[in-house]
């Protein structure tokens, strides 16, 4: 059965191919780098790499494009707040978040872009809506004419002529001809952080900055367009609209929208205190691995509920599978075959790709393969278990976790290496909520109230060594991960020195 997704667009579960060859273009909404990214935004990124994932395995060539939101009114604010401008303000979320997806094994995308690197793109999408007539300017602002694009609420299906009280929008005070336009270009405010460009100064609304920046890398119509339900309206909507206007050519072919993350039955908020980022749970002692394999473990079109114990339970369901494939690589085998046990791992890994194939229903691929561990241990247990069936359950667990990535456990090292463990370092160690206590996987994250220069010396020692051994990227590691604890480092010929931001 061929690829299978639910697509917001059609509101069907469509057949998934590119529009040419095996290349998948996708594009999905990324983080807006002001704050440290919750375990909500980490569901959607997880669920993403999945189906990037999938795709690959599938054969499919994938380029993707995620941006980072580094101009927006939140930063503008806080960056205002620290005395920063929005560049230097946001350099240190853009690294967090760098490491929280190596933390979770998201794979590499092909392009993760700044807003900030593509005014000039921005600049030139809103002078075309402007000649097509589109656009239209006020109080040196310049909005989007929803009325001019019939097909306005094709993705959301809102009602042109209903009432959206309620509704998300653009909530400045700028001037605007109708409540439901929206605003492509900000003119600058006193203090603010602005442009100067040929559409006079300002700074671009969020909702261009994705349209600009997907079409910039993937073309004027992507394969699939991904991102929260919570971004359906207005903002994919206002990108359908912005970006059909000005190519006349469809946008996105699929749209698939990941559902929210609760937490104990709660919407996650901060005055609740159920607020979690990632290294919140970090901090008390929860491993990386376990936190992907719980976000993964359910379909994304269904809510998660995030619970402690569940994410205990995924703590324990992941050391099983590793036990078993240890067993599976290290126990002593009967010789010989038994062809009904090799028949059950190919029937496994038949219902894993099939279950990911129906609109990545990554509940069942998990079933599957939990099935296939009970089964094994039994027949091992009873010493029915072969050495010809031993390549046959290696490979099926080797593609399963090609997929959900968590059996390999770097977790300890990962978390040394930037820093989350006390007593090495405390960089980038987890803010917010405070250790409670040594936990049961033993990671006793610190908290970073400034690194001692023992600990800095001990860093640059760290970073030395490395470049001697030729360990480039390490030695890059190290010297980002004190720059995001705010310790510049400068070489000299006389050797390394250091400051405080
Ligand atoms: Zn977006």
């Amino acid at each position: 059965m061929p690829l299978r997704l639910y697509n917001t667009l059609s509101s069907r579960v469509e057949e998934f191919q590119p529009l040419e060859g095996t290349r998948v273009r996708i594009y999905t909404c990324g983080p807006t780098v002001y704050n440290y990214g919750h375990i909500g935004n980490y569901r959607t990124f997880v669920f993403q790499d999945i189906l990037r994932r999938h795709l690959r395995y599938r054969g499919f060539e994938v380029m993707q494009v995620m941006n980072l939101t580094d101009v927006e009114d939140k930063i503008i604010r806080d960056a205002r707040a620290a005395g920063l401008p929005i560049r230097e303000y946001t350099a240190k979320y853009v690294e967090a978040f760098r490491i929280d997806r190596k933390l979770l094994n998201l794979d590499e995308v092909e392009f993760l872009v700044r807003a900030t690197d593509h005014i000039d793109d921005m600049v030139e999408l809103v002078q075309t809506l402007e000649r097509k007539g589109y656009a239209y300017r006020s109080d040196g602002s310049i909005y989007f004419r929803v009325s001019a694009f019939p097909d306005y609420g094709k993705l959301s299906k809102i009602s042109l002529s209903g009432n959206r009280a309620g509704a998300r929008v653009d909530a400045d005070e700028y001037e605007k001809a109708d409540a439901r336009d929206f605003v492509l270009w900000k003119a600058a405010k006193e203090g603010e952080d602005f442009w100067e460009t040929p559409l006079g100064p300002g700074r671009p609304g969020w909702h261009l900055e994705c349209s600009v920046m997907a079409m910039t890398y993937l073309g004027p119509t992507l394969d699939i367009h991904s991102g929260g339900t919570d971004l359906i309206f207005p903002h994919h909507e206002n990108e359908i609209a912005q970006s059909e206007a000005a190519t006349g050519k469809p946008f996105a072919r699929f749209w698939v929208h990941g559902e929210h993350l609760i937490v104990n039955g709660q919407k996650m908020s901060k005055s609740l205190g159920n607020f979690f980022t990632l290294r919140d749970l970090i901090a008390r002692g929860h491993k990386p691995t376990a936190i992907r394999y719980l976000l993964a473990s359910v379909p994304y079109r269904k809510p998660l509920n995030f619970t402690f114990e569940g994410l205990e339970q995924a703590e324990q369901s992941l050391e099983r599978l590793r036990n078993f494939r240890q067993r599976l690589t290290a126990e002593k085998l009967p010789a010989g075959s038994n062809p009904h046990l090799a028949e059950r791992a190919a029937a496994a890994l038949r219902a894993f790709e099939e279950a990911l194939d129906d609109n990545l229903n990554t509940a069942e691929a998990l079933a599957a393969i939990f099935e296939l561990v009970w089964e094994g241990n039994i027949a091992m247990d009873r010493g029915e278990f072969r050495e010809g069936e031993r390549g046959h359950y290696l490979d099926a667990i080797e593609r399963w976790d090609r997929i959900f990535c968590v059996l390999d456990d770097e977790d300890y090292a990962k978390l040394k290496q930037f820093g989350f463990i006390s007593g090495v370092a405390t960089v980038a160690a987890a803010q917010g909520t405070p250790a409670d206590g040594q936990a049961a996987t033993g990671y006793a994250a610190t908290q970073p109230e400034g690194l001692s220069d023992e600990v800095i010396q001990q860093r640059i020692t760290d970073r030395e060594r490395a470049r001697r051994g030729g360990k480039y990227r390490e030695a890059d590691q190290i010297r980002d991960e004190l720059l995001t604890a705010g310790v510049v480092l400068e070489d000299t010929r006389s050797g390394t020195r250091w400051k405080r931001k």
